[in-house]
């Protein structure tokens, strides 16, 4: 084997945008790039009932012994239950089995390594478009990717009847991935009414659901943003659900999120859950502890729970807050273009709608940072910067 003979892959264009952004000098840049949540101050801070349940465990733990491939049971149970509710159906009928995974993405390729077990043929088919990380991840399992319609550029609206028709089409074999919320990159998500009709088309032609749940909590809270979790697990078999507590928890670092499967009945659960422990030992073994520790502490706390469900309301208020001032601000400078979408849509992301030579130019002009696409990470926009922002997209269009 020579190594010699590979020839580079391109850089994520993400890490580029960032060191791009790191060398600028300009005193009023901003970057829209990277995914993760800011305060005003530009800061990521580390959420205080994590810093609380953090001190909690290392004066209460005991042992760094190996926690097995499933991980914690107690993060497990509770992160079930934070998605599905403790009342749902398919946690009282013993049908849900969940493993730690490191972060969303470990979820996700569990569940990928998952599905090639189930069906070596299987097709998943994902949102046109979807998280750029979902193709790679599930091309790398073995499986391939097909896409269905979802957000139409031109009007800023779902393709839903399209999406529809498509998924008409699938078949029961097959995976279909859906974003629970807040969906990356376009902010574009179903309403509960379109939920509703997923949820019947998935039971009526018995494919797979694989629900990625990112961001519960940054939508409009953590059970409104659960909706379409847990209506298309009350009408299906069977179905996936990735968790990850990168975002609403702020534990990006800490690599910790949850891969849950639903089966027909509890005998049915545990079958699949034998496989999904082969495929964990398979990949590494076993998850890492520390961020689920300081999940559960606080999910297993009234008062940390409290605290993390207000502390996560800032983080959301944030956001939607951004969303509307972009706009307004825009609408003050007279910008005739519509951008009340930005407004309407959720979570972190959502798709600017500008071109190209639009981007390039609002990033050497005015030092305003986004990828190619135009897809801006809300979370950069602020008070302080909001005014500038909007003078250079005005600029710009
Ligand atoms: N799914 C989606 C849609 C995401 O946006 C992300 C994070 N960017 C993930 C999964 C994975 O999150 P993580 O691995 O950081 O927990």
């Amino acid at each position: 084997m020579k190594f010699d003979s590979l020839s580079p892959m391109p850089a994520d264009p993400i890490l580029g945008l960032m060191t791009q952004y790191r060398l600028d000098n300009h005193p009023h840049k901003i970057d829209l790039g990277v995914g993760v949540y800011k305060d005003e101050a530009g800061h990521t801070p580390i959420l205080a009932c994590v810093k609380a349940a953090e001190q909690h465990r290392i004066d209460t733990e005991e042992t760094k012994v190996y926690i097995g491939p499933t991980g914690s049971a107690d993060f497990n149970q509770l992160i079930a239950e934070l998605a599905f509710s403790a009342s749902h159906q398919v946690i009282e009928q013993n049908r849900v089995r969940t493993v730690s995974t490191p972060g969303g993405t470990g979820a996700l390729r569990v569940a990928a390594d998952f599905i090639k077990r189930v069906n070596p043929q299987a097709v998943i088919w994902v949102s046109d478009p979807t998280w750029a990380n979902h193709t790679g991840l599930f091309e790398a399992a073995g499986i391939t990717v097909k896409t269905y319609p979802y957000y139409d550029h031109d009007n800023k609206t779902l393709k839903f009847d399209e999406m529809l028709a498509c998924l008409e089409q699938v078949s029961s074999d097959d995976v279909v991935l859906l974003h629970a919320c807040c969906h990356n990159p376009s902010g574009m998500d179903l309403t509960n009414a379109q939920w509703d009709q997923i949820a019947t088309l998935a039971s009526d032609k018995s494919f797979t659901p694989l629900i990625d749940m990112a961001y519960q909590g940054f939508g409009d809270g953590v059970d409104e943003d659960a909706y379409g979790v847990r209506t298309v697990a009350a009408q299906v078999e069977s179905m996936i659900l990735c968790s990850s507590c990168s975002k609403n928890f702020g534990l990006y670092r800490e690599r910790i999120g949850a891969c849950s499967i639903i089966g027909k009945d509890s005998q049915a659960a545990d079958i699949a859950f034998s496989v999904l422990l082969y495929v964990v030992r398979c990949i590494y073994s076993m998850p890492p502890a520390h961020g689920a520790a300081i999940v559960e502490t606080i999910l297993g706390s009234q008062e940390l729970k409290q605290q993390w469900l207000d502390e996560l309301a800032v983080m959301r208020n944030r956001i939607n807050g951004n969303r509307a001032m972009l706009v307004d601000q825009l609408k003050a400078l007279g910008v005739q273009r519509d951008f009340s979408f930005i407004a309407s849509q959720k979570g972190m992301f959502s798709f600017l709608g500008i071109n190209p030579q639009q981007v390039a130019e609002i990033q050497t002009k005015h030092s305003v940072y986004m990828v190619d696409s135009s897809r801006i990470s809300i979370a950069g926009i602020g008070e302080a910067n909001v005014d500038y922002l909007a003078k250079a997209i005005a600029d710009v269009l």
